[in-house]
């Protein structure tokens, strides 16, 4: 079958998309990497005939002072180059490779279940939270200690009891950072760490790819699908609000002044956008309206994309390099992070971020003209609430913090900057609809997930309104290019619709 091309003059995608914000290179806007998609959505929907194409990054390279650290998909190069920091680390690492592969693999099934309401079991529930115990009394008593303290303890407490060379301990520890608004120290963070490890790419467990032509060729194959089975998308088409009648949902009206009448209606919007933004409270009971409310949601990201002249020469690491086809850590050690993070806290963007980054031109030519490339930085910190708030000259202050640090790894960055893209939590607000930036639609802590995502008692994708749905990332099992909350979310429809 021929692939429809048209979608191809739009962008679509919300934070997936690639756009061309300057000629010739291509950014992947926001979101950068993918891992958590899941196998079945992947067939289900044929992502595969209409464009889903994923390239394995093949490694995780920190940069260090007069050294550094790289760890490859390969396992036994790894542990060639852990060798030569710590014979010790070596050794665990592997144990903690399987340890926590099997630890993802027990929890993995909850992705894959509708959270049940713990205040009314019904059968369905009651038979989630069997199936659940099972994989967990599956682990035995040492794993299974080993996943309580995943959910409670920092990702630095937890990493320090397996590995002792810091360059590796922190940059692992960065994928429990991401997207919250805590610091490798805070308790919980651990929790995230896991969340990251639940991702396969063709079968091959917790590891990470990029998709040709940027995530948005992702959304792009979505989009096609969709089309494929009968869907119509609109673009450029805002909602101002879900309309209701009797406490039922019965279509919705644009920011234009167009009604649409429907029998479902389904917000993909997170629960703050919703709830608070597109519904009118009357039909929603108090309680509800406060625990929305007290959802946290708090944006400490941000991103900075760069378009170069040529490539990074670190200094530790000279020229170019299969160091520089995968992921790039700029995470030294735990101190380095947590000091970003006591910035945030006090209201600053980080003066010396943290920044996870890729080159998505190194692993797809097509990203940016011939002999020139693209570099993708995810940052933190950047506090939504920043003090005195964001403006034109705290985002240019922001963006050459990120090429500051990146200048003390790789001093040629700033002569081979063309242009530059930056992203602040406000900017992610305004323009891709993400309260307070945040890009999991609300932060993933323990208080908010499985049957407390968004809301206890409503974490089955059903609102307060009837034939009003959730399906997107604040919902049960969260954020990230995971295709789950829509598949559980849909699935749910379907029940309640026969
Ligand atoms: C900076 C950043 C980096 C990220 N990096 C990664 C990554 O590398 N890997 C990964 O897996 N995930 C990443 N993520 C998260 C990932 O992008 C999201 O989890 C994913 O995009 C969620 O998809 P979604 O469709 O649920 O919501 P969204 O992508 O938020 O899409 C919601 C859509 O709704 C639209 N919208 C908003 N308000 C309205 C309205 N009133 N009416 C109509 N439409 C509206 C928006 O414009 C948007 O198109 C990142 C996110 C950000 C912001």
């Amino acid at each position: 079958m021929s692939v429809n091309r048209k979608y191809d003059a739009i962008v679509i995608g919300g934070a997936t998309v690639t756009e061309e914000i300057f000629p010739g290179f291509k950014f992947t806007v926001c979101s950068y990497v993918v891992s958590l998609l899941k196998p079945n959505v992947i067939r289900e929907l044929q992502l595969p005939k209409f464009g889903l194409e994923l390239v394995p990054l093949e490694s995780t390279f920190t940069p260090l002072e007069g050294d550094y650290l790289i760890r490859w998909a390969d396992h036994d190069l790894t542990r060639r180059e852990l060798y030569r920091h710590s014979p010790r680390d070596a050794e665990a690492y592997n144990r903690f490779g399987q340890t926590m592969s099997q630890i993802g693999m027990a929890v993995r099934p909850i992705l894959n279940s509708i959270a049940p309401d713990p205040t009314k079991l019904g059968l369905s529930g009651a038979r989630t939270l069997m199936d659940l115990g099972r994989h967990l009394r599956s682990l035995g008593a040492d794993k299974f200690e080993q996943l309580a303290k995943l959910m409670t303890m920092s990702s630095a407490d937890f990493l320090d009891e397996w590995f002792e060379f810091e360059p590796l301990k922190s940059t692992m520890s960065a994928s429990g950072i991401i997207g919250t608004f805590m610091g490798p120290k805070s308790p919980g963070s651990a929790y995230v760490m896991l969340h990251h490890y639940m991702g396969d790419i063709d079968g091959v467990f917790r590891a990470w790819g990029f998709q040709r032509g940027g995530t948005g060729a992702v959304s792009m194959a979505i989009a096609r699908s969709a089309e494929h089975f009968g869907a119509e998308i609109m673009t450029e088409a805002g909602v101002s609000t879900i309309i209701t009648r009797n406490g039922r949902a019965t279509g919705v009206a644009l920011e234009n002044g167009d009604e649409y009448e429907a029998d479902v209606v389904v917000s993909g919007l997170d629960p703050k956008q919703t709830f608070l933004n597109l519904v009118d409270g009357a039909d929603l009971p108090a309680d509800f309206v406060q625990s929305v409310k007290n959802f946290r949601i708090r944006g400490s990201s941000g991103k900075v994309n760069l378009a170069l002249d040529g490539l990074p020469d670190f200094t530790c690491l000279p020229g170019g390099g299969p160091h520089l086809g995968g992921a790039i850590s700029i995470s030294p050690d735990f101190d380095y992070i947590e000091n970003a993070y006591d910035d945030a806290k006090h209201g600053s963007f980080s003066k010396r971020p943290y920044i996870d980054i890729v080159l998505p031109s190194v692993l797809d030519p097509d990203m940016a003209p011939h002999g020139k490339h693209v570099m993708s930085c995810f940052v933190q910190y950047a506090p939504y609430n920043i003090n005195g708030g964001w403006n034109d000259a705290k985002r240019e202050a922001f963006g050459d913090a990120v090429v500051d640090a990146l200048a003390c790894f790789a001093p040629n960055i700033r002569d081979i900057i063309l242009h530059r893209q930056v992203l602040t939590p406000w900017d992610l607000e305004q323009t891709f609809g993400l309260t307070e930036g945040n890009i999991f639609h609300g932060e993933l802590a323990l208080q908010q997930l499985f049957f407390l995502r968004p809301v206890v008692k409503w974490a089955d994708y059903r609102t307060p309104i009837k034939k009003l749905y959730q399906c997107g990332s604040g919902t049960h099992p969260g954020g990230g290019i995971t295709g789950a909350p829509g598949e559980m979310a849909a699935k749910k429809i379907l029940k309640e619709w026969r």
